[in-house]
């Protein structure tokens, strides 16, 4: 941030103000992709002109009372004072938004930008000045993960501040626990094996979902520690399980993780340490991985495969770059995300393209496993079409490790 001191500084004199008269404002951070384009395409002086009627337009867009500042290449700061809601920051939002619907005319040629923004409320979020732009920060960064325009703090994401040291020292002395969700064999009628996923119950906050804490631990080291942890936990059941057992199991592998050094020979070694075939471990990978990632992540991901490991496609059907993915990761299976199989029951277009997805993957050599059945009857359609491997609370819910064993151990059941 440019001038953080003088924004600081006007966010400090609102707050005191604010004690005085109890009036709630507004900190919104507000980011104009488009801008860094306009001086990459035309020069640095268009560049410099669209910042200014980008500037010019919020400010037109604001009361007087309003202050705006710059904050970056292509962002502003902007404190709204008095706001009798969350609705009415989320008002002022929207009229910024409105405002950028003319093109920028400054520029060579006229060039439609549109503005992404975070809010963070004063006193509900936050006391200081750090903490109020740290939030808006949040906010906007959730609102380009949507692909949303204006999105206003929430409150779950407080956790993320707190996280840090409380999940490194939960991993540090093993205070997670891996659970196991069956995967049955919907062809033959039985079980083939089990995810892996991580469970944390936190003193402070309860039961924290991975979906929380997995992605706020890939911001950062802590996806090696869990990832190490969760290989470690995984085999050391598997390795209990007797010999002849032909069950496999999938461990989640976020994608930062597979393109650090030395991250085969750390999974190769484990499985040395625990006696666990490598073709009793299917590698799942999500699909949403981001593009930049993909070329280490294949070479990787071959040389596991080239060991004896299954790799699978997480969520399929779900990331932009499906197509991409298939031409070139050495994937052994594809598992069909939750939101298509969810459907399927009532939407007859959704259970064709499922349909379609398994014959496309059985012509590619690669299995299919059905995420997310809920219900005998998506079960039956998902037989019918050929799917191999199911998976979802009609089949099982994800179970304490242990008890998994103690169900499965000697292998034959049937749901
Ligand atoms: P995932 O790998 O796609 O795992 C499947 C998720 O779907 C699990 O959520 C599971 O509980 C849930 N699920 C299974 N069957 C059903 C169903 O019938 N209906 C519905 N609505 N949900 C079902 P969970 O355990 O909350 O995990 C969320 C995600 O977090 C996982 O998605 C995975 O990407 C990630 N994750 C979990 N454990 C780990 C881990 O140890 N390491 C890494 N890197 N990621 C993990
Ligand atoms: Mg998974
Ligand atoms: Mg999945």
């Amino acid at each position: 941030m440019l001038n953080r001191a003088q924004i600081f500084s006007a966010i400090d004199a609102l707050i005191a103000a604010s004690e005085v008269s109890g009036e709630r404002f507004a900190v919104l951070i507000l980011r104009v992709p488009g801008l860094r384009e306009i001086s990459l395409r035309f020069g640095y002086s268009q560049g410099d002109q669209a910042e200014e009627m980008a500037h010019a337009l919020i400010r037109q867009s604001l009361r007087p009372c309003d202050e705006v500042f710059r904050a970056g290449d292509d962002s502003f700061i902007v404190l709204l004072p008095t706001m009798l809601n969350a609705n009415h920051a989320l008002l002022a939002g929207t009229r910024l938004v409105q405002a950028f619907e003319q093109p920028l005319n400054g520029t060579a040629s006229p060039w439609l930008v549109r503005p992404v923004m975070g809010i963070a409320l004063h006193p509900e979020h936050g006391p200081s000045a750090d903490r109020l732009c740290r939030r808006a920060s949040m906010a906007l960064d959730e609102a380009q993960r949507r692909g949303e325009l204006c999105v206003l703090y929430q409150p779950y994401d407080t956790q993320i501040e707190i996280f840090y040291d409380e999940l490194r020292e939960a991993l540090d002395a093993n205070r997670l626990r891996v659970f196991f969700q069956p995967i049955w064999n919907l062809q033959e009628n039985r079980i083939a094996g089990a995810e892996s996923l991580a469970r944390w119950s936190s003193p402070h906050h309860g039961e924290v979902s991975p979906a929380n804490f997995v992605p706020f631990s890939e911001q950062s080291d802590l996806i090696s520690v869990l990832t190490r942890w969760s290989v470690n936990t995984t085999l050391r059941h598997v390795a209990s399980l007797p010999l002849s057992h032909d069950l496999r199991f999938a461990i989640n592998f976020s994608p930062r993780v597979l393109s650090r050094p030395g991250m085969v020979e750390q999974l190769i070694g484990a499985l040395e340490i625990w006696g666990v075939p490598p073709t009793a471990v299917i590698v799942e990978i999500t699909e949403t991985t981001l593009v930049n990632d993909l070329e280490m992540s294949v070479q990787v991901l071959r040389r596991l495969r080239d060991h004896g490991v299954h790799i699978a496609i997480d969520d399929f059907g779900t990331g932009y770059a499906s197509i991409a993915y298939l031409r070139q990761f050495p994937a052994t299976e594809l598992k069909i995300d939750q939101s298509l199989i969810a459907a399927m029951n009532s939407e007859p277009h959704t259970a064709k393209l499922v349909r379609a997805i398994v014959n496309m993957a059985h012509h590619m050599d690669l299995t299919t496993t059905a995420e997310g059945i809920e219900d005998q009857h998506t079960r039956n359609l998902l037989v019918d079409m050929g799917c191999d491997f199911g998976q979802g609370f009609h089949l099982g819910r994800p179970q304490p490790a242990l008890d998994f064993i103690a169900q499965f151990g000697s292998i034959g059941t049937t749901p």
